[in-house]
């Protein structure tokens, strides 16, 4: 099989390759001028369900709009010793698509451009000059481009690797137990643990029913029990008797790690092969938010495609970003600031849209020094000494 695109790995950036190229494909500037190009998608999964809430912040002006389950111009932040605040997002809000949505959108616009699926692994790649080879069991395909989304090891390794691992209820309430208007961003009152941050995250979609999820950024995933117990706990401590077993029922579960390290991963793996998605380094590593980053990715890979340049995804994160996480990573992994101080204290400096803006780096550089002036000065020095000695290899 010949063809311009191979999309190995139909997840997260992989389909937002896939709808980005279509959108464009719809769009008046280039609907006349250009032809179709011929796309495989190659994975052995065919997601379609309910296997990961993906949330991200914009200005109301969403790529997957028709997607979008539910949207906010206000979020809440809850410190440890259980004091909320509300937040106005300002321009920005705060968006949540659930992947079953997500993944019905992306069949629709790899269905209008004729992308074939091929329920496979891919075994092996070969790079070319001007046609790269992937075999895919008895398939054999031969691309002009790869775009590859398979995990892959960094090209850097890490200094710090911490994972964002969480348990996520979909919840449903006998009674009126959620604000549907604001959902609780971090809430640092959950128990925290030696050495780790742990914080619960409330999206409601109706009074009746949101994602109760508890998560904690360390370097170890806890055993299911202990996600369990801790999300049972949370939903007494924050609804108290409405929030008793008998009250509500659980629907759906949600699980997941998303590394959170200062490892360096490669943008491409060959001259006509470039990886993407988590294996490309789209995780902001101070955050584990990816997905705002991949749909920037996919929008300017599919233009490139479209007009017949290389299509290098762009660098997910500067190298300012990169090195601002590195340092709050080092930080919170050494135990020099505690995050269930230091986030509070964030949102708590100024407004919340800077910081939101600093988490997806899309913020100017004066905006988030603005932030940054609001972490504890000793902790942050400390670990960017740290990271000068890492980087320097005097030390880890
Ligand atoms: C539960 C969960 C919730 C998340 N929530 C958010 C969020 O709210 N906001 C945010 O910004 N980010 C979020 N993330 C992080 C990130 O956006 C997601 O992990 C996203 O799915 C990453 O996209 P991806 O394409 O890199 O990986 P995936 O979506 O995991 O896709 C990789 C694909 O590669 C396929 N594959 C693997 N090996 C092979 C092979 N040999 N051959 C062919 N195919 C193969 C897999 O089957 C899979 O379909 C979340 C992550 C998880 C796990």
């Amino acid at each position: 099989m010949h063809v311009d695109v191979a999309i190995i790995g139909a997840g997260g950036a992989g389909l937002s390759l896939v709808t980005a190229i279509d959108r464009l494909l719809n769009a008046a500037d280039v609907a006349d001028q250009v032809q179709t190009p011929s796309v495989v998608l190659i994975d052995p999964v065919h997601h379609r369900t309910d296997d990961r809430t993906w949330c991200f912040w914009d200005r109301g002006l969403s790529p997957i709009e028709p997607a979008v389950h539910r949207s906010w111009t206000s979020v809440a932040v809850v410190d440890r010793r259980g004091g909320e605040r509300r937040y106005s997002l300002g321009d920005l809000r705060y968006v949540m698509v659930r992947s079953s949505d997500f993944y019905a959108l992306a069949d629709d616009a790899a269905a209008r451009i004729g992308a074939v699926r091929i329920p496979v692994e891919v075994d092996d790649i070969r790079d070319g000059d001007d046609r790269v080879v992937v075999q895919a069991g008895d398939e054999q395909v031969k691309a002009r481009w790869v775009f590859d989304s398979r995990p892959a090891a960094p090209a850097r390794s890490a200094h710090t690797a911490l994972l964002q691992h969480f348990r996520g209820w979909r919840v449903r309430f006998n009674h009126r137990a959620l604000n549907p208007q604001v959902p609780v961003l971090m809430d640092f009152s959950v128990p925290q643990l030696p050495g780790a941050t742990a914080f619960g995250y409330v999206l409601p979609s109706d009074e009746f029913t949101g994602l109760v999820e508890y998560t904690v950024f360390s370097r170890d995933r806890l055993s299911p029990r202990a996600y369990d117990d801790a999300l049972a706990g949370y939903l007494v401590e924050r609804w108290g008797s409405g929030g008793v077993p008998g009250t509500y029922t659980v629907e759906e579960v949600e699980d997941g790690a998303i590394p959170m390290t200062d490892a360096v991963f490669a943008r491409r793996s060959g001259r006509r092969v470039y990886r993407i998605g988590t294996a490309g380094g789209a995780t902001r590593p101070s955050t584990g938010y990816a997905f705002a980053t991949m749909q920037r990715q996919a929008e300017d890979m599919a233009r490139a495609i479209l007009a017949g340049r290389a299509p290098l995804p762009p660098r997910p994160h500067s190298r300012w970003h990169r090195w601002a996480d590195a340092v709050l990573l080092r930080a919170l992994d050494r135990g020099y600031t505690e995050g269930a101080d230091l986030f509070p204290a964030l949102f708590a400096s100024g407004r919340a849209d800077r910081v939101l803006e600093f988490m997806d780096g899309s913020g100017s550089l004066w905006s988030d020094l603005s932030v940054m002036a609001a972490a504890p000065v000793g902790a942050m020095s400390r670990a960017a000494l740290g990271d000068l000695r890492a980087r320097l290899r005097l030390g880890r």
